[in-house]
């Protein structure tokens, strides 16, 4: 799970992160009071979108000006101004595809006076099963990109959960980043505390980009993107509170709704499927067979009928699904469930693509029977391979 910016600096200030003040708001009314509230001279008005290179995003309205989702004022009045521009306005950028994102949230900040940007960030590194610290003194600029053309100009170091952050990792970090001593001595207090929040939270991603050193010669996170465990998420209630689900893919969100395990993908064969391992390979065998999934989908073991029925219900609302694999081992889960499911579905949405259905287990001859019975233009499979060839037959041709 993500979090909008403002709502990250705000955690990590309760850490004792430096960060600017400012205000996050909703209705462009409300922004030249906000904005008031921060000191001046100079204003930062920030769009709040769950991605990354906002800077250097494109509005897709004329009416919201030339540059991109991150814009300097000079006084409340341009602040206000700024806030109104962007709000409700759609932004585009390398990180939210070409449909871009609604902006519905601008956050005003306190400017600051940068002297360097740099790159700093935590994550989970699956490889080493260590959290990883990584920084670059090229800050404030696509990281893919510098990893891309300059990899030298990135240090990657990993914590060892038995010592936990240790100052060594800090200095280490300080001295790649070319900090003097006063600013590493904040470094090695700044780390700690964002591998406590990052441990303490449950994340899975903490990125600052940029942490600037100041003209006062002092640090500041300018910029930060969390991303949490969404399976410990239930461990912090003060975290899931600030999930904004306007920013979900909304058939995920729906999903969720009916403890569905529901990812959304660029294919075209919706999968209906019991248990994530044979989710999994159902995916794998559709593309054996030259096709994509559009989507993850694990019903889970104790599906009800109604379940069954929204399962079916999201997949047919993805317009880009052409055909349809339903693919239940019935062990918990009974046959005859997901027969009733997929047939209420259908009868409720209708059915405008292709549909294979393969069933086995519990109550099979029952599910099957069911189906048949339904007069339904439902094609039978007898085992995943049988099944999965002929959806990619029914919808390639
Ligand atoms: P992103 O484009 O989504 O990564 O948004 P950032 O919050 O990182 O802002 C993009 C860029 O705007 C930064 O790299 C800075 O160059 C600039 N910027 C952001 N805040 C300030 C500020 O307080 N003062 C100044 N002078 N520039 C800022
Ligand atoms: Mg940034």
């Amino acid at each position: 799970m993500n979090i909008h910016e403002y709502q990250a600096k705000q955690l990590l200030k309760g850490y004792g992160c430096p960060v600017s003040d400012g205000v996050a708001v909703l209705k462009a009314e409300d922004a030249k009071a906000a904005a008031e509230q921060l000191p001046g001279p100079l204003w930062v008005v920030k769009a709040q979108i769950h991605a990354g290179g906002r800077g250097k995003g494109k509005f897709k309205e004329a009416d919201a000006g030339e540059k991109g989702g991150v814009r300097l004022a000079f006084s409340a009045e341009e602040a206000a101004a700024l806030t109104q521009q962007m709000l409700g306005k759609t932004l585009v950028t390398h990180q939210t595809g070409p449909a871009g994102k609604q902006v519905n949230r601008i956050y005003i900040e306190a400017g600051s006076d940068i002297s360097r940007e740099l790159y700093l960030a935590l994550l989970v590194d699956r490889s080493t099963s260590r959290i990883s610290v990584v920084c670059s003194t090229e800050g404030g600029m696509d990281i893919e990109e510098v990893a891309a053309s300059t990899p030298e100009k990135i240090l990657t170091i990993t914590i060892d959960p038995a010592t936990g952050y240790m100052p060594f990792h800090g200095r280490r970090v300080a001295f790649a980043l070319g900090l003097d001593a006063n600013q590493t001595k904040q470094m090695v207090g700044l780390l700690g505390k964002l591998y406590q929040a990052f441990v303490e939270k449950d994340m899975e991603m903490l990125e600052i980009n940029p942490l600037i050193v100041m003209e006062d010669g002092n640090l500041k996170l300018l910029d930060a993107k969390l991303g949490f465990d969404g399976n410990a998420i239930y461990r912090h209630k003060d975290v899931a509170a600030l999930r904004d689900e306007t920013e979900e893919d909304p058939k995920e969100l729906e999903a969720s709704k009916f403890d569905l395990n529901y990812i959304a993908l660029d294919g075209e064969i919706g999968c209906m499927v019991n248990g994530a391992g044979l989710a999994m390979a159902t995916m794998d065998i559709i593309k054996l067979y030259g096709a994509e999934p559009a989507n993850f989908l694990d019903v889970g073991g104790g599906a009800t009928k109604e379940k069954v029925t929204e399962a079916f219900k999201i997949i047919t609302s993805d317009p880009n699904v052409k055909g349809i694999l339903v693919n239940i081992f019935g062990g918990i889960m009974r046959c005859d469930i997901i027969a009733d499911g997929v047939i209420a579905a259908v009868k409720e949405v209708g059915l405008q693509v292709p549909l294979v259905v393969r069933l086995e287990g519990t109550n099979v001859e029952l599910g099957k029977e069911i189906i048949k019975n339904s007069g339904l233009n439902v094609i039978a499979a007898d085992n995943l391979a049988d099944g999965a060839q002929k959806i990619v037959k029914a919808v390639k041709g």
